[in-house]
């Protein structure tokens, strides 16, 4: 990177990861250890004006101050929902904006970051899909979503946090955007970034087969699968990308990525869906897949409805018996708690602003316009 010689190129430091940062320092003729230094400032202090840095000299601070800077994506809304959950709405470049949430919980507070402005997966049944795809998001705006929250929430480091988890599973598809997500897990991972533990730090993926290995070299994070359904022909109607990576395939990944970390498991969303996916064979085609996989979890997540959606949320009673048929069959099964849905926070409903480069926010409104009419 060019950035001595070019003093109108500012450079953001949230771009980089503690080797990143090292590296830039050497760059502009100053010890890598001075890059350490200010990287506790900027993540344990939530500090962004070097004038603040007191234990930085007079003279690197001005020079800082002169190469570089530390941006985080402006908060233009921020919400709370009656139970506690917070959303915050983030301003990108030409229009578009990004979605946040914290959800506090008893003994933890987890933080959903997104990754991409939109998402190209298409899955028939996300909000985020429907928007179409913009770009992705650089390493700055998903770390910084991080620092955003901390700030806001007074989050203290190493005690006490309030952030006590991130997870990857806002808007977008994280391993479609590999470098940038890892360097971002990187600095949440980091003693001097968020320091969080790997079980506290999670991807969410579709189920991008060959980046899913990638990743398992790349990285010490958890890995949750976004399933959603036990046979091809269903999943590649919810999911498209299975078309591409079909169940078995994306099973194998798994299966390496356990027996590489003996000591993770893999957690496997399922989105119930009345009358799609809820059903008794459903929950034994998902029983059978899952004893290929005996440490993993399941994850159900009742449906999130958006406006143009044609999927409805599963009767509570389905939604029972869903679980009880796989915890019969000693498949461990959590359900997640619908939190944040008054403020449109809840999962899959995160929708941003996104300047569409598809085609595919056009065809949601054009279902929002048939749904109204036929509401007249
Ligand atoms: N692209 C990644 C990250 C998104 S994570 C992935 O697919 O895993 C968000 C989770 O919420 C995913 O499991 C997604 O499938 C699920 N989801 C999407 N839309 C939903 C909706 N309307 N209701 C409930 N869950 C939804």
């Amino acid at each position: 990177m060019q950035v001595v010689n070019n003093p109108l190129a500012k450079v953001n430091l949230l771009d980089f990861d503690r080797q990143g940062l090292r590296d830039f320092f050497t760059q502009i003729g100053e010890k890598p250890y001075r890059a350490e230094q200010v990287m506790k400032w900027i993540y344990h202090d939530l500090e962004d004006n070097f004038e603040n840095m007191t234990d930085v000299g007079k003279a690197l601070r001005a020079k800082l101050t002169e190469v570089c800077y530390i941006g985080a994506p402006k908060t233009l809304l921020d919400k709370a929902a009656t139970d506690g959950t917070h959303k915050w709405l983030l301003g990108m470049d030409s229009g578009n904006a990004i979605e946040t949430v914290y959800i506090p919980e008893p003994t933890r507070g987890t933080l959903c970051v997104s990754s991409q402005i939109g998402c190209a997966l298409n899955c028939s049944f996300c909000s985020t899909g429907a928007q179409g795809f913009n770009r992705n998001l650089s390493t700055a705006e998903i770390i910084g979503q991080v620092w955003v929250a901390a700030k806001y929430l007074g989050n203290v480091t190493h005690q006490n946090r309030r952030i006590t988890n991130v997870v990857m599973m806002g808007m977008g598809e994280p391993l479609a955007n590999f470098d940038n997500v890892v360097r971002a897990m990187r600095l949440m991972r980091d003693d001097l970034g968020f320091g969080l533990a790997a079980k506290r730090v999670t991807l969410s993926t579709a189920g991008m087969v060959p980046l899913i290995d990638q990743l398992s070299d790349a990285i010490d994070v958890s890995l949750a699968v976004s399933l959603h359904a036990a046979n091809d022909e269903l999943r590649t109607e919810l999911v498209p990308i299975n078309k591409r990576y079909p169940i078995a395939e994306l099973l194998a990944a798994c299966q390496r990525w356990v027996a590489r970390k003996p000591r993770t498991s893999i957690t496997f969303e399922y989105t119930l869906m009345k009358g799609v996916n809820d059903q008794p064979e459903h929950a034994r085609q998902l029983i059978k897949l899952m004893r290929k996989l005996p440490t993993c979890k399941v994850n159900l997540i009742p449906f999130n409805p958006f406006p143009g959606t044609r999927y409805e949320r599963s009767d509570a009673n389905d939604i029972r018996d869903f679980q009880t048929q796989l915890l019969n069959a000693g498949v461990l099964t959590m359900l997640r708690r619908t939190r944040g849905d008054d403020i449109d926070a809840a999962c899959g409903q995160l929708a941003g602003q996104v300047t569409d480069r598809t085609r595919r926010s056009a065809d949601l409104r054009k279902r929002q316009d048939e749904e109204a009419l036929h509401a007249i």
